[in-house]
């Protein structure tokens, strides 16, 4: 990866799934839990619920403690602030730091953006896909793809539609926050049924945020910058309605959250995830790479959290699932329980690289999805 130019230098954020998926207790929860900051000013916050007869002196270190928190918080929120540009290769960038990764394909025809970010870094995604387009185009976004419906992918999708613009139709000098002004949004049929609502009642997400171009069946194609792009849509991987998307000339593939180089994979079974499907995905998109002739480079795999990756990096996380899964597809076999596989620890010799006792996707949860996965008739 070193000849990978970083173009616009900062740190690095360590991301997650903001979305709705469901919980050891199989309640499902729709708060930000992942890839939040957790700054050293956390403890401090607890101190301040202690009861009122704590003492002066403790009150007092708790106050200096809290202001070197918040202090040293306020520098890392900053820090965490930007957004780092990462040449892929061909048309095709990678944002990281606005919680799920970002790819944009620029060129002559404009801006097309895969994913939109997490809320909070909507202005800076928007101004760094500016900044990096300028050079490129003086032409806007045309298109955004969504490539499954949680919102540390798709809460950025009404500010940047927004600012783009659609190629044919539209009124170009109209007012952009007309719903049908703006740019295409693009992503499968089952992502606009998780953010929207029958007619008449409120859907979860605001109607600007919706796709504006759905599509059934398998796939969708079309041709953008001078290079074909390719949608390709497994069942029930990740969520139901994953889109994989596939640059085929600049030759890079957004694999969306089904591809995670930070994390076991989250499978949201609410929403129509399966760990077979995972897998499928998995070996679906090795079949769309091909390494370049000493094996590193090649076919380029831009993951939902996680580093830039080849299809070496893709074989051995595939191979780590699908392991798992067979690990406990076998203590099912025996009768085990959850509890009895969970205390079995299947995931044991993974848990350095893949594990986590604490945030919003622990070990723990990931072999309860695997295990009510493979359990569901
Ligand atoms: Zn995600
Ligand atoms: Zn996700």
């Amino acid at each position: 990866m070193s000849d990978r130019q970083v173009l616009f230098p900062s740190s690095q954020r360590r991301g997650g799934c903001a979305e709705r998926s469901e919980g050891a207790d199989g309640v499902v929860s729709s708060a930000t839990h992942f890839g939040r900051t957790d700054h050293p000013g956390a403890s401090a916050w607890r101190l301040s619920r202690l009861p009122s007869s704590a003492r002066r002196g403790i009150r007092a270190v708790f106050y200096s403690l809290l202001w070197l928190g918040l202090s040293t918080g306020l520098i890392r929120a900053q820090q965490n602030s930007e957004i780092h540009v990462l040449h892929v290769q061909g048309n095709v960038y990678m944002l990281v730091g606005a919680v799920g990764n970002i790819a944009v394909q620029a060129g002559n025809d404009g801006v097309l953006l895969v994913d939109t970010g997490a809320a909070q870094m909507t202005d800076q995604v928007l101004a760094t896909v500016k900044q990096l387009a300028k050079p490129i185009t003086n032409r806007p976004i045309r298109y955004i793809i969504n490539t499954h419906f949680h919102p540390d992918h798709t809460a950025g999708n009404e500010k940047l539609r927004a600012a783009g613009t659609t190629i044919t139709g539209g009124n170009v000098a109209g007012n952009i926050s007309d719903a049908t002004e703006g740019a295409a949004l693009f992503a499968h049929e089952n992502v606009m049924k998780r953010m929207s609502a029958p007619t008449g009642s409120e859907g979860p997400r605001p109607s600007g945020a919706w796709p504006t171009d759905t599509y059934f069946g398998d796939k969708k194609e079309f041709f953008f910058n001078g290079e074909a792009i390719q949608l390709l849509h497994p069942n029930s991987a990740h969520t139901d309605g994953d889109s994989i998307v596939f640059f085929r000339r600049s030759d890079v593939i957004s694999a969306g959250d089904i591809f995670m180089t930070t994390s076991y994979p989250i499978i949201d079974l609410r929403n129509g995830g399966s760990i077979n499907g995972v897998i499928d995905a998995l070996n679906f998109i090795l079949d769309l790479t091909i390494p370049a002739e000493k094996q590193e480079g090649g076919t380029m795999v831009i993951p939902g959290h996680g580093r830039l990756s080849d299809e070496a990096d893709v074989v051995e996380y595939r191979d780590m699932v699908t392991i798992i899964r067979d690990r406990i597809r076998d203590m099912i076999k025996k009768g085990m329980t959850l509890e009895q596989v969970k205390a079995a620890k299947p995931t044991r010799d993974y848990d350095p690289i893949y594990g986590s006792t604490s945030g919003f996707w622990t070990t723990d949860m990931f072999v309860e999805a695997v295990y009510k996965s493979l359990s569901a008739k």
